[in-house]
């Protein structure tokens, strides 16, 4: 992917997951629902379930242990991943769906396209066969750059066929307007998950640094170099990524959308890297004529001038060939899969075993004709029923949320006027797109997994390009149908809850309100909250970057989001080794906390004061508080939580369960809990 993924942690916050790690196809699995088309697919997953529970446990002294404690003895993190929760198992069902809409395509004259791209991945064999050949023209090409003024022309190319070297190119809606779609240039070219990965002296950062340029050099030989020839073009390859992430901007403060938006003339640009051929580069990938765009961090920018006039253009050759080959690896053969998954998924992520193939395949489709084989999962599990339960569920919590900010004690009005406008004006879209992505100009061929990717990613690169100038659409969807997610998007001021997550265990009909609300409709509070975190906030209803907050009113935002930040950063991981990043899971803790207390809203609302039977043995509030608690069950290996605490806005389960009902008197009160219990923070954080 070009650059989507990689801005989107920014245009869009997510209530699941951020993906971790480049070049780990594994790691940003989606996949979604009902019963499997024809396959004996893994078994359903439950909603609330009392097996789950650790009674053993007093709610008051760990929360997330006495809602998931039964689930985490049993569910062990299996081989193939690096964490294992409550969403990987719907993840994991609703995959098993698409492996039978995939299957019936391959074999059926409707559906070639998904069908095609499904089997092509699937032909191990032939891509054994085959070996560097799909590559060779690419190697060739890079083997043969003779001078830097032909670098810019085939960065441009490696851009179009999917290989993110040096930085990204794409575009964006406009900050400042947000009626128009400009290009963006943003900071990139990493192999690394993140730039403290190349800078940091500490042991989980130094470690992989270790392992990392023998990865490379592996690879290089896997590709016919000498080992010590290999050895040092490695070697090269990390000093220049490790240039680049000396001037990349620090995840946090991209957190900030001032610190992202530099609109610069195309001037301006070239005297920022003048070696660079940026009117070559531009023609060539197929940008229309530019006269500005969002150069996101222009030091950057400045500082790729010594990258593209290092002496050593054999260095330069080296890490485009490098980033070819870590783009492709797993669709080459299968000692490049393997050793991709060595450095990627065992020393990054802790996983033992490579997923098996179809799974992988499955995701690949999904990551690249996601629409149409979404149609099809649509079709196949999610009914117009669907759509209506969940509109009358999102607007019991926008009720709820517009209650909450008309009593919120610490706001005043000017402020709360408009933050009561922008609730108003926030629009849902549920399921999947009114619209479907039309594909037709994508060539899939039934024997080429490589040229397929290669063609899918020219094909989404031509899409993004084609809006430049033109109007927004607020149809389209950032995740496909299939995702067990959910995200807002501060720039058009929408929730987005894909078809994929509106089951088990977020959502189940035949479950109480109370454990409803306290799953699928935290979430949907999460979301609405998004619209109010440490980003949102700085948006206003139409999407546009502008303050809408008094001075007194943003003082008062601060020092309460600095609690959270406070009260998270002190939670530790990977046995107690490393420290969860305050400010990095600022915006998601904020949105977990209220997305909870307004649940807490539209069930008390939706009760009414009427006296409720137990259920299992519990309340409705407490069914509530399990029903956020059960969603975030989950085990994960040391590596994996490392790797997350750097890269992930979220919070891992533990501390999304604790963090939150240790906030909560509604939690207490609900519990029993005496005033001494480790549930209970003597400095409740509170913004929302
Ligand atoms: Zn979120």
């Amino acid at each position: 992917m070009i650059d989507r993924r990689a801005f989107m942690s920014f245009l869009a916050a997510a209530c699941v997951t951020t993906s971790p790690a480049p070049g780990f196809a594994q790691a940003t699995a989606p996949p979604p629902l009902a019963d499997p088309v024809d396959k004996p697919g893994p078994r359903r997953v439950p909603g609330f379930d009392v097996n789950a529970l650790d009674q053993s446990v007093n709610a008051c002294t760990d929360f997330y242990q006495f809602s998931c404690g039964g689930w985490l003895a049993r569910n062990p993190v299996p081989a193939d991943r690096a964490r294992w929760g409550r969403f990987d198992e719907l993840a994991e069902r609703n995959q098993a769906a698409l492996r039978g809409i995939l299957e019936n395509a391959a074999s059926s004259a409707a559906d070639r396209q998904i069908g095609d791209y499904y089997t092509a991945c699937m032909e191990d064999k032939g891509i054994e066969v085959l070996g560097l050949k799909p590559l060779k023209a690419t190697l060739d090409r890079i083997a043969s750059l003779k001078t830097r003024t032909d670098l810019a022309g085939e960065v441009a190319r490696l851009h179009a066929q999917g290989v993110p070297v040096l930085f990204a190119f794409g575009v964006q809606q406009d900050f400042k307007d947000a009626t128009r779609v400009i290009a963006r240039l943003d900071q990139g070219g990493l192999g690394l998950p993140d730039r403290d990965y190349y800078l940091k002296d500490e042991a989980r950062f130094a470690d992989v640094r270790k392992h990392y340029v023998p990865h490379i050099a592996r690879m290089f030989e896997l590709a016919g170099d000498r080992r010590d020839a290999a050895l040092e073009a490695a070697r090269r390859v990390v000093l220049i990524e490790t240039a680049l992430a000396r001037v990349s901007l620090e995840r946090v403060k991209r957190r900030d959308p001032a610190n992202v938006y530099h609109m610069t003339k195309s001037a301006e640009l070239a005297a920022l890297t003048p070696a660079f051929g940026w009117d070559a580069y531009f023609a060539a990938v197929g940008a229309p004529p530019l006269a500005e765009l969002n150069v996101t961090w222009p030091d950057f920018f400045k500082a790729l001038q010594s990258v593209v006039l290092d002496p050593d253009l054999d260095a330069l050759k080296s890490y485009l060939r490098w980033h070819t080959l870590l783009a492709a690896a797993p669709l080459l053969p299968t000692a490049f899969v393997n050793e991709n998954f060595a450095f990627y998924g065992r020393t990054l992520t802790g996983a033992k075993e490579l997923r098996p193939r179809w799974k992988r395949c499955v995701q690949m489709v999904d990551a690249h004709v996601g629409e149409a084989l979404g149609q099809r999962y649509v079709e196949a599990t999610f009914g117009a029923e669907g759509k209506e339960r969940m509109s009358t569920l999102v607007a019991a919590l926008e009720r709820a949320l517009e209650k909450d900010i008309r009593e919120l004690p610490w706001m005043t009005e000017a402020t709360r006027r408009q933050a009561l406008a922008k609730l108003s004006a926030i629009t849902n879209k549920i399921g999947y797109p009114d619209r479907w992505r039309d594909y037709r100009m994508l060539k899939v061929a039934r024997n080429d997994a490589l040229g397929n990717r290669e063609r899918a990613e020219a094909f989404e690169l031509r899409r993004q390009l084609a809006k430049i100038g033109q109007p927004v659409d607020r149809g389209e969807w950032l995740m496909t149908p299939p995702t067990v997610n959910a995200y807002y998007m501060s720039l058009q001021n929408n929730i987005n809850f894909p078809a994929g997550i509106l089951q088990p265990p977020f959502f189940e009909r035949s479950m109480d309100d109370a454990v409803n609300f306290g799953a699928i409709g935290s979430v949907i509070g999460h979301e609405l909250t998004h619209g109010f975190d440490d980003q949102g906030r700085k948006f206003a209803a139409n999407g546009n970057l502008a303050d809408w907050w008094t001075a007194e009113d943003a003082t008062e935002f601060e020092k309460r989001a600095a609690c959270f930040v406070d009260q998270y950063g002190a939670y530790t991981v990977a046995g107690g080794e490393v420290k969860l990043n305050g400010k990095l899971t600022l915006g998601e803790n904020t949105a977990d906390n209220g997305g909870l207390r307004i649940a807490h809203m539209a069930l008390m609302d939706t009760l009414a004061g009427a006296t409720t039977p137990l259920r299992d043995g519990f309340t409705p509030e407490q069914r509530l508080f399990l029903g956020w608690g059960q969603i975030w069950c989950q085990n994960e290996t040391e590596e994996s939580a490392r790797l997350r605490a750097q890269t992930d806005t979220h919070s891992p389960g533990r501390y999304r369960v604790n963090g939150v009902v240790s906030n909560m008197p509604e939690f207490q009160k609900a519990f029993a809990c005496p005033a001494t219990s480790p549930m209970v923070r003597e400095n409740a954080c509170r913004v929302w």
